[in-house]
């Protein structure tokens, strides 16, 4: 529909093309391929940026001049970006008679315009905004070449439609109204395109007054309200408005649709898709905006407007860097009325905008940020501001904190749902990223937290994880892979598509052994993890280990030690310190020194990080867990036996059968059951740990020289001998063994290796136990624990099953790591 000057129908469509669409020839063509292909049948209004770079290197110019330099490098570098575009255009037989002619123009006017600045040693407003302007001056007649060129009806326009409402030179308002007519009146019948430089307005004197950085947007949405266009087209390199920079987090996705309220909060704490101030002309006049990707004018891209659906809780994260946060404080603020004015008022007067400002509810601090640009200033007029407070000390020094950056949730969805502000909270948190400020507007519709600026960019991709992807991530360095790490790869390897269907993706991202740590950028293939350890890991430390956290950007690390480590066992407190998640089969830290024991659950609980030991006592038996839940839940251990050795329990079943004490170790031996040196099961020391550990879960304050132990065979007669002599020397114990399991069998009971807890006492001894008892019928390398609780009586609560062995231990080790995801937020204490 053809619409007549006016009298602009609803078809008249506005497009803006961003510095990134015209950045070269291909950028103008691109551009106007869509102003032919994409710009319907009405007529349309185009509004241009400067080639890209260009007004950055103009102001770098100014810049430069101001301090006493010359500034003809970036001026120089801003006049050839924009001549190697003509060249393009020659080159390929496209006049340029508008571009050429201001180009030339201008070559001489910066040159006098820049010295003229260099000599004043200042550069008035006024000025400013003239240079600042030729940019968009420049493109815009560029683009009215070419599509003349291509034979379209298109005609320049200078911005005298755009009447200002105001008197800033550098960041003024158009006034829409007056614009209406001015800009009908300009788009004549016969003109389908009129091209329209983006960035500035004329005053009623005619002059240039800019309408702030990256204004081009504003001038669109500005002109699109003035006209009543049905549509304000905003074209970039992007596909549209995504949930997250998507140059920092790559699995950002494109948005559908968003409000105009989203579109402000995420682009007014960022995300540089459209400038916010744009927003509110488009958002007054309810004109619907679409961002598009002039590389690829085929993708519906996003569209902004009311009625956007809230398909997810939150629309975006946002960033912005270069921050500064300042903080105001001092008992002298107490209940004074009027402080925050006085703050905002002083800031005003210097034209610093602030970005957020919070009030602690005490009224004892203020922190507000502010571009960093404008950190020194802010800090001046504040200082001025509060003379007399500083003066009697009311309030203290104003502290300034540069390179900040403020990360914000948006979603109007955000209204309807509790625990947002948790989530968020506890995703940066993941990221071990510390948040110094949170501030929440009273619409709901956004959350901004400041952190040190070289932190954003983890918060950001952690955030977008939590709230956009459905999968959780579990990454883990595993430390030790002998028997049980090897075989808990080998489970991880095997279960690791079924988690994936359940939306949980297990990273190995590093494995140590006590030698070599193997990291990998990425994720270690499985398959062959062995080979990569031995011919790419590298020796290490401690220290080495924490770093990858930041080197690879980890979000929630487990460190899991399968290791008998006892250096590393020291280690935890400072690993859950750095923010990992502990998950031990190594018993050697929980029979530490009860300062440690206590000091591990605290640094956890601190740091909300989770630490698991479950295969501690009984392998994958869930012993800790249930004596957990019985404590929680008000139930008290009267006693407690255990057959806690898979060894032991072996060696004194096959006594039972009749076989001689040297042959039942020579069989277990055999078997595996054993460790590597029979005398660390034998001495009884393994089951003391055990017992300890169950001792000081139900709250025993023990030590472990506190456990009474006896040797399962008195260690004097093996203790010195060599490796090979050991079972000669057992031999020799065989009949005093055979006699105790004949006594005991007359009884109808046989021996058994007992770990028992009664009146907080602990004591690890051979017990004669009645056949028939739970203990009695566990023999072959199971394991039982039996508890007698006030609840569990007189019938205890028993658990049985194997206790040692890497298949099941391994298992138990998977399942706490597990749930380090499930529960991130219960913790241990
Ligand atoms: P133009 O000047 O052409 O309008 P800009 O350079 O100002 O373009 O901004 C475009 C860039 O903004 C994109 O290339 C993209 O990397 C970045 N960006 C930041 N946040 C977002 C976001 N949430 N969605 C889309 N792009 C974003
Ligand atoms: N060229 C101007 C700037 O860089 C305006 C714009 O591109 O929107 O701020
Ligand atoms: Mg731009």
């Amino acid at each position: 529909m053809k619409s007549s000057a006016g009298n602009i129908g609803p078809a008249l469509l506005v497009q803006k093309f961003g510095g990134t669409s015209v950045a070269d020839l291909k950028g103008f063509e691109a551009s106007a391929d869509v102003i032919q292909h994409h710009g319907g049948d009405g007529q349309v209004i185009v509004v241009l940026s400067a080639v890209k770079g260009v007004t950055d290197l103009l102001l770098a110019a100014i810049d430069q001049s101001v301090e006493g330099g010359d500034g003809k490098a970036p001026l120089a570098e801003a006049l050839r970006r924009q001549q190697v575009v003509i060249d393009e255009y020659t080159a390929k037989g496209i006049p340029t008679p508008l571009g050429t002619a201001f180009l030339s123009e201008q070559h001489e006017q910066l040159a006098q315009r820049i010295e003229g600045v260099r000599l004043l040693g200042q550069c008035p407003d006024r000025i400013r905004a003239r240079i600042l302007a030729t940019g968009e001056g420049f493109s815009s007649r560029l683009m009215v070449d070419l599509l003349v060129h291509r034979g379209i009806a298109a005609e320049w326009s200078d911005t005298d439609v755009l009447p200002l409402a105001n008197e800033d030179w550098l960041d003024s308002l158009v006034d829409v109204e007056a614009a209406g007519p001015l800009l009908r009146q300009r788009l004549r019948d016969d003109v389908k395109v009129l091209v329209l430089p983006g960035f500035y307005g004329r005053n009623a004197a005619g002059e240039i007054q800019l309408l702030g950085r990256n204004g081009t947007d504003y001038s669109a949405a500005a002109i699109a309200a003035a006209t009543g266009a049905s549509r304000c087209q905003i074209w970039k390199d992007v596909d549209g408005f995504f949930t997250a920079d998507p140059r920092i987090v790559p699995n950002a996705q494109c948005l559908t649709e968003a409000s105009y309220e989203e579109a402000m909060e995420l682009s007014y704490f960022g995300a540089k898709v459209i400038s916010a101030k744009a927003l509110t002309p488009l958002a007054d006049k309810q004109v619907l905006c679409e961002i598009r990707n002039t590389y690829e004018p085929d993708q519906p891209g996003t569209l902004i407007h009311r009625d956007a659906k809230r398909t997810h809780v939150v629309r975006g994260i946002s960033h912005l860097q270069n921050v500064a946060s300042i903080t105001l404080q001092g008992g002298g603020m107490r209940g004074r009325v009027g402080i925050a004015r006085r703050v905002m008022d002083a800031l005003a007067s210097r034209s610093i905008s602030i970005i957020l400002i919070v009030q602690s509810s005490s009224e004892y601090s203020i922190t507000l940020c502010v571009k960093q640009a404008d950190a020194d200033n802010a800090r001046r007029a504040l200082e001025q501001e509060f003379h007399f407070e500083r003066l009697h000390k009311l309030i203290g020094e104003i502290g300034v904190q540069a390179n900040r950056a403020v990360v914000s949730l948006v979603g109007e969805g955000m209204k309807h749902y509790r625990g947002i502000a948790a989530r968020f909270l506890t995703a940066i948190s993941s990221a071990g990223v510390n948040v110094e400020v949170i501030a929440q507007g009273s619409t709901e519709c956004a959350i901004a937290v400041v952190v040190q600026g070289d932190e954003a960019q983890s918060a950001t991709r952690a955030c977008h994880t939590a709230f956009f992807s459905r999968t959780t991530h579990i990454d883990v360095i595993l430390l030790g892979c002998g028997n049980v790490g090897g075989e808990l790869l080998r489970q991880f390897r095997q279960q690791s598509p079924k988690l994936l269907e359940h939306d949980v993706e297990l990273r190995v991202r590093a494995i140590g052994n006590s030698r070599k740590l193997l990291v990998a950028d990425d994720v270690i293939d499985l398959s062959s993890w062995r080979e990569q350890l031995q011919s790419e890991g590298k020796s290490y430390d401690m220290d080495a280990v924490i770093a990858i956290r930041d080197r690879l950007g980890l979000l929630n690390p487990t460190i899991i030690d399968c290791s008998t480590d006892e250096k590393l066992a020291a280690q935890y407190v400072r690993l859950l310190e750095a923010g990992f998640n502990v998950v031990c089969a190594n018993k050697k830290a929980n029979t530490m020194s009860l300062e440690y024991y206590r000091e591990m659950r605290s640094a956890a609980s601190r740091n909300f990080r989770r630490f698991l030991y479950e295969t501690n006592v009984g392998a994958g038996l869930p012993i800790i867990d249930t004596l957990q839940g019985l404590i929680r839940s008000g139930d008290q251990l009267i006693t407690f036996e255990g057959i806690l050795s898979g060894s032991l329990s072996m060696i004194f079943g096959l006594l039972e059968d009749g076989m001689a004490m040297s042959e039942a170790l020579a069989k277990a031996m055999e078997l595996g059951y054993t460790e590597p040196d029979p005398r660390d099961d034998l001495s009884g020391m393994d089951v003391a740990r055990k017992l300890l550990i169950v001792a000081r879960e139900i709250g025993l304050q023990l030590e472990l020289k506190d456990v009474e132990v006896e040797p399962a065979i008195p260690m004097e007669t093996i203790a010195k001998v060599a490796r090979a002599e050991l079972l000669p020397a057992v031999r020799g114990l065989d009949a005093v063994f055979a006699e105790k399991v004949a006594a005991a069998a007359a009884e109808g009971k046989v021996l058994r290796y007992v770990g028992s807890i009664k009146d907080g006492h602990c004591r690890v001894a051979v017990e004669t136990v009645a056949k028939e008892l739970p203990l009695g019928a566990t023999r072959d390398g199971e394991n039982a624990l039996v508890l007698h609780t006030h609840y569990y009586q007189p019938i205890p609560m028993v658990l049985r099953g194997y206790g040692a062995g890497a298949a099941v231990t391994a298992a138990g080790v998977f399942g706490d790591l597990l749930r380090t995801v499930w529960r991130p937020l219960d913790q241990n204490s």
